[in-house]
């Protein structure tokens, strides 16, 4: 068990009214822990949400040794505050810090940051349908050192976010340009791992497919450019024939828990899902012959986004005639219903803060 500090604010804001957005508004309160070699992870508090103060020369600033989770709390229609699958947020957070050189989180000691700081501002949760509160957790590495070498101490820090919901005007397709001339990540590389300097690599190409008018870059694998990894910060799905299509697991894909959700509802459900490499040439192919009936990205911000137009160096493939298929359909509807308590949950995702 942590030993877990408070301090309230003596000066609470005041709550958001009208739509919500994402990731702009911040709690009164945030959850901060320090690491050092002699003491492990210690001093776990939660103080007034505000700045910090760190030395420029902090390691995070110049290297990028940092890392983060994202995940939200749901507030249920009985008043329950749910998380879904924390554990496995809390899993990959020690995968990352494995690659990144951070020390790990005990699993317990972590669950146990995140429930007390949402609890401290369980009154931030909204409560309209589709909202939620956006948790992040994050580490970054704070040794005053300009060598480079994995510092030896660090913070954890959980803010957390009133989120709007991410389809205000319900289930809407997007439009995504696949990236060829950028790269996000190989096998060997952090593309497994939720760390910052993944988004900053991601960045151009993500400006470049705004400037053309479309929501998100496709990116595809770091050596060929043939084979389809992820979408910005969604993996993703193509509904092909018959099966569903995801791309495997090779070390340069986020394992999203919305992807592994998503595999396990599906097949519980009855559907052949396969996890393997596919091109996107097949993508073309399947699209041409008719045998592509949806595509869709999965992520815990928009929980399933369908994809309704790819764009490949200027060749267009319309996916579903710009429409959301069934099966996307039923995911949202399914996933969202146990994540927000109004389903049974058959699968024991979710996770109620007492
Ligand atoms: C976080 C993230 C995802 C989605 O993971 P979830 O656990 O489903 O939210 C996918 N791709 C990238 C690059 C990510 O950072």
């Amino acid at each position: 068990m942590l030993q877990i500090t408070r301090t309230l604010t003596s000066h609470p804001k005041q709550k958001p009214e009208g739509k919500l957005g994402f990731g702009k508004i911040f709690t009164d309160h945030m959850f901060i822990m320090d690491y050092s070699e002699e003491k492990g992870w210690h001093d776990a508090r939660i103080v007034p949400y505000g700045e910090i103060s760190l030395s420029p020369a902090c390691m995070v600033f110049h290297y990028g040794q940092e890392m983060f989770e994202g995940m939200k709390a749901y507030r249920a229609p009985d008043g329950r505050i749910l998380l879904f699958r924390p554990d496995k947020n809390i899993e990959r957070m020690n995968n990352t810090n494995t690659r990144m050189c951070i020390p790990h989180v005990d699993p317990a000691d972590a669950l146990q940051a995140i429930c007390e700081i949402v609890k401290t501002d369980a009154d931030w949760i909204p409560t309209e349908p589709g909202t939620s509160l956006y948790i992040r957790p994050f580490i970054i590495a704070t040794d005053p050192f300009l060598g480079v070498h994995p510092s030896k101490t660090y913070k954890f820090i959980i803010i957390l976010s009133p989120s709007g919901s991410y389809y205000a005007a319900g289930l809407a397709p997007v439009k995504i340009c696949v990236e060829d001339e950028y790269v996000r990540a190989v096998k060997g590389g952090t593309g497994f791992a939720k760390v910052g300097g993944n988004y900053a690599a991601s960045l151009i190409g993500q400006e470049n497919a705004e400037k053309k008018g479309y929501a998100q870059v496709l990116w595809l694998d770091g050596i060929e450019h043939r084979y389809v990894d992820e979408v910005g910060a969604m993996n993703v799905f193509f509904v092909i024939g018959d099966k569903v299509v995801t791309p495997k697991l090779e070390g340069n894909i986020l394992p999203g828990v919305t992807r592994d959700s998503v595999i396990l509802y599906l097949r519980a459900k009855g559907y052949d899902v396969e996890e393997r490499r596919i091109t996107i040439d097949e993508v073309y192919e399947a699209g041409r012959t008719g045998e592509l009936k949806e595509m869709f990205g999965t992520g815990t911000a928009a929980v399933i986004s369908p994809v309704g137009l790819l764009d490949w160096h200027g060749r267009k493939l319309e996916i579903n005639n710009n429409e959301i298929g069934p099966i996307s359909h039923m995911l949202y509807e399914g996933i969202t219903g146990i994540q927000f308590g109004n389903a049974a949950d058959g699968f024991g995702w979710t996770y109620e803060i007492k």
